[in-house]
């Protein structure tokens, strides 16, 4: 028994904590919970807490069901959205085969795999996620078929007395009482439309604070008897939800990415890390934007980026290298503006990093930085330049997954085959459908 797991078993009797649960995420990114009575907790953490693996999407083939769920204790919290009186606390889990070896199948693993590279490396990985969502009176559609916004305000706008500013507030003060330090909160620009920024944190603790956010987000909504979605594109006619993530890789206290006398202060190692995500941006759009409605987004203008290109100040460039303080050593840092707020973030910053690292392995040389609106060009401008497209549907997206050897490498043969499948299941579903724009343009006509 470590400190750590001291200290969890000393806390859950100081507080009286009656249920802790156990959290783990599946393949496409969906929080799963079980419950454990607080006796059990010390065997957990000894032997780990035996399930049933196999009716978990995507984490065990059937012949090999039997899992172990391992709880981290660093991750221990007292949930207050479940009350005072008789507390519930939460632990995230590693998942692990019978034999106690880690679960090829977790996607936990996955981006802990590469983060054990990056430290291999001489690096730690920091990561800021600005996630974007929408508010809306329910999860109930109006008469035409679409979603209700609690609001019709827009950019930074501030009402006083609006029930998304109360809405903001609770939701702020949620996350900062299970420890999520929030930067900033604003209205978005569509209608409904909130973002929060998460301070930067380690990529493995961001990647579970964004577990918890949504839950968080979801409770306060529904307390209030609102509906939060973190959908990519909700709505044809406004912005979609992205999740910009900002980057930033460390040597011990030095931040890697700084260079003050170089082009935009950065440095050779931030350079060949862009240069490793933009390679291999089209190969995990497919985990970065995993559903068919993603596509809506990357490709309904909205400010969301449909190119690979780089930039500073330009909202179309896939990476954005924000330059607002341009001398702050610390604050050097690179944002993927491509990610949306649906996606499993552990398997998507396993990717983006592992892209980036790649680029920093083998040298990667980064193309020319763009300063012009990628949207405004014409196709032949865009060639000419390099910026290819992104995949332009779920179709594309798994194709470039397929043909990938690095996603294939990086997720492990099970994960990969499992993601696929599943991906490849919501394409034949969403392709056979005959939708309302289908029939309002060739029903009358044809
Ligand atoms: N909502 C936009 C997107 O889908 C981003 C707007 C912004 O720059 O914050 O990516
Ligand atoms: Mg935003
Ligand atoms: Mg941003």
């Amino acid at each position: 028994m470590d400190r750590q797991q001291e200290f969890v078993l000393r806390t859950i009797e100081e507080r009286d904590v009656r249920f802790v649960r156990m959290w783990f995420t599946d393949v496409v990114g969906s929080l799963k919970s079980v419950a454990l009575a607080p006796a059990e907790v010390e065997a957990a953490f000894e032997e780990g807490l035996g399930f049933d693996g196999s009716s978990i999407e995507g984490l065990s083939r059937v012949s090999e069901a039997d899992m172990l769920l391992q709880p981290d204790p660093s991750t221990f919290q007292i949930l207050p959205w479940r009350g005072e009186t008789e507390p519930t606390a939460r632990m995230f889990c590693n998942i692990l085969t019978p034999d106690g070896e880690p679960a090829s199948s977790d996607p936990r693993g996955v981006l802990k795999r590469v983060l054990e590279k990056a430290s291999d490396m001489g690096f730690t990985c920091y990561t800021a996620p600005e996630i974007e969502f929408y508010l809306l009176k329910s999860a109930d559609l109006d008469a035409e078929g679409q979603p209700v916004p609690v609001d019709h305000e827009g950019y930074f706008d501030h009402v006083p007395g609006g029930v998304v500013q109360d809405f903001r507030r609770k939701a702020v003060n949620m996350l900062e009482a299970v420890g999520i330090s929030v930067e900033f909160s604003h209205h978005e620009a569509g209608p409904g439309q909130n973002e929060i920024d998460l301070r930067y944190a380690d990529a493995l603790q961001t990647a579970d604070n964004i577990m918890t956010f949504r839950t968080v987000i979801k409770e306060v909504a529904l307390a209030q008897g609102l509906y939060a979605t973190f959908m990519p594109k909700p709505f044809t006619e406004h912005p979609g939800s992205g999740m910009h993530t900002h980057f930033s890789l460390f040597e011990g206290d030095t931040n890697a990415f700084f260079d003050g006398g170089s082009e935009f202060r950065l440095s050779r190692t931030a350079r060949h890390f862009i240069a490793g995500i933009l390679r291999h941006a089209p190969e995990f759009t497919s985990v970065t934007n995993q559903f068919v409605n993603s596509y809506k987004r990357l490709w309904g203008g909205g400010e969301a980026p449909s190119y690979l290109s780089w930039g500073h100040n330009n909202r179309s460039a896939l990476v954005r290298v924000p330059l607002s303080k341009p001398d702050k050593v610390q604050a050097a840092r690179i944002e993927y503006r491509g990610i949306d707020s649906a996606t499993n973030p552990y398997l998507s910053y396993a990717a983006l990093l592992a892209a980036g690292l790649q680029g920093i392995e083998n040298e990667y040389d980064l193309p020319p930085v763009e300063l012009d609106d990628v949207a405004a060009m014409s196709s032949a401008e865009r060639r000419a330049l390099g910026h290819n497209p992104l995949p332009s549907s779920l179709y594309d997206a798994i194709r470039e997954t397929e043909e990938s050897e690095f996603m294939a490498e990086l997720l492990g043969e099970q994960v990969y085959d499992y993601f696929l499948r599943n991906k490849r299941r919501d394409w034949n579903d969403y392709r056979r459908v005959v939708t309302p724009f289908e029939l309002k343009n060739n029903l009358g006509i044809l």
